[in-house]
């Protein structure tokens, strides 16, 4: 048998997901790539199969079992289906405000939903001015009465439209730049909130990417997520324990794209040969193989922190390194996987064609990869 960082118990969970992943979701993958069309039919087998609860607590409806598993579930289905894994790493961020900083009326209220999959989350940080800079956001919510009045859009938000729920952050004092922001719960069907496009994508074109639109939404005080001008904060605690979800996205599509070059490179002959033998692809391969691990390494280091309690200002640094390097080998390794199968690679009838457009994103959301070496700089001792 060889070595593995996981106990019996999350071994046989892993074995679980993976085979759910294998079986159910990579036949699928290519067609939900193609048609362009949010896979709801995925959404219901991680319901019956309880997946969604390996991001929740017991006492909220989840199974408890923690962060390294939680990973583990969205790198093997990323190995599959990009955009398959994101519906999970969304369940989480979207869920992560009200996890770290609701009420125990507000968890009660809404966690054992998302931990069922009865609703699906999404989190509205970004707007069209404000994306690394987010506190130029200019959403804004007016306190009247027991009510916030929210006024203003949201860009590029992930689960826009198929979302139940969406944890929102706008400014309650305009002029307030960081401390100005409060963030919110806002239900789908809220009248004056709704989706008003849809972005076609390059990759995970199965995921909606959608703007929301406020006008004079009104949402109950009892939604505000921790005291006005937390927000920001909130925001960035959430930041840092769910980019190693976009890390283990990142992670998954490397893996899946080495898996199938590997076997490629197996079978296809060229020069009296299997490619794979040929020195020049053989170290490919060694080397897509080498900083899949390495990435591992990161990201299953990042888990254990928070799994063993390590003290959260300890998690940003870790946080941004793992998503910055499961991320830059998931574009790096997929390019190479394309190399592998030579011309086929290019052809969307190989998988690696789509895995390469799926990783490009893994470098870009929850923070550029610029803004992760950034926050890396700054926690350098
Ligand atoms: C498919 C998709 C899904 C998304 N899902 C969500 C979601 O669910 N929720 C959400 O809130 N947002 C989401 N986003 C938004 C995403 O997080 C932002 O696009 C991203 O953070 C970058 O912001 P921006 O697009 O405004 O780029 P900008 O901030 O304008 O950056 C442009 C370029 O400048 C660089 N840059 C910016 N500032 C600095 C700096 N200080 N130093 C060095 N370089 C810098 C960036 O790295 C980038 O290369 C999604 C985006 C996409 C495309």
């Amino acid at each position: 048998m060889p070595w593995e960082p996981l106990s019996d118990e999350q071994l046989e969970i892993r074995e679980l997901v993976r085979t759910i992943a294998r079986e159910r979701i990579a036949p699928r993958a290519a067609e939900i790539d193609e048609s362009h069309e949010f896979p709801w039919d995925v959404v219901e087998l991680y319901r019956e199969h309880g997946i969604f609860g390996l991001f929740f607590d017991e006492e909220h409806g989840g199974l408890g079992t923690g962060t390294l598993l939680s990973l583990v579930a969205i790198e093997e289905v990323s190995k599959v289906c990009a955009t398959s894994g994101l519906i999970l790493a969304v369940q989480d961020l979207g869920s992560l405000a009200l996890k770290l900083a609701g009420t125990e009326e507000q968890k009660a209220r809404f966690l054992p939903r998302l931990a069922s999959g009865e609703v699906v989350a999404a989190y509205a940080l970004t707007e069209a001015g404000s994306g690394s800079d987010s506190a130029a956001m200019r959403t804004t919510a007016k306190r009247d009465g027991d009510e916030y009045v929210l006024d203003g859009s949201k860009r590029f938000i992930t689960n826009a439209e198929v979302a139940g729920l969406y944890t929102v952050f706008v400014k309650t004092d305009p002029e307030g730049g960081h401390a100005g922001i409060s963030a919110f719960v806002v239900e789908a069907g809220t009248p004056g909130f709704e989706v008003s496009r849809l972005e076609p994508k390059m990759g995970i074109s199965g995921s909606t990417t959608g703007e929301l639109l406020f006008e004079g939404a009104r949402v109950p005080a009892a939604n505000r997520i921790g005291p006005e001008g937390d927000g920001f904060h909130i925001a960035m605690r959430v930041l840092d324990r769910s980019r190693p979800g976009v890390a283990a996205q990142g992670l998954g599509i490397a893996q899946g794209a080495t898996d199938y070059a590997l076997e490629y490179a197996r079978t296809r002959e060229t020069m009296g040969k299997p490619i794979a033998e040929h020195q020049l692809i053989a170290a490919k391969l060694a080397d897509m193989e080498t900083r899949c691990e390495a990435a591992r390494g990161l990201l299953y280091r990042f888990a254990r922190m928070v799994d063993e309690g390590a003290p959260e200002k300890e998690l940003t640094k870790a946080s941004a390194m793992a998503k910055l390097f499961c991320t830059d080998t998931a574009m790096d390794v997929t390019t190479e996987a394309v190399q592998v199968l030579g011309g086929y690679g290019y052809i969307r009838e190989y998988p690696v064609e789509r895995m390469m457009r799926d990783a490009k994103i893994t470098q870009i959301y929850e923070g550029t990869n610029e803004i992760q070496r950034l926050v890396i700089s700054r926690y350098m001792s």
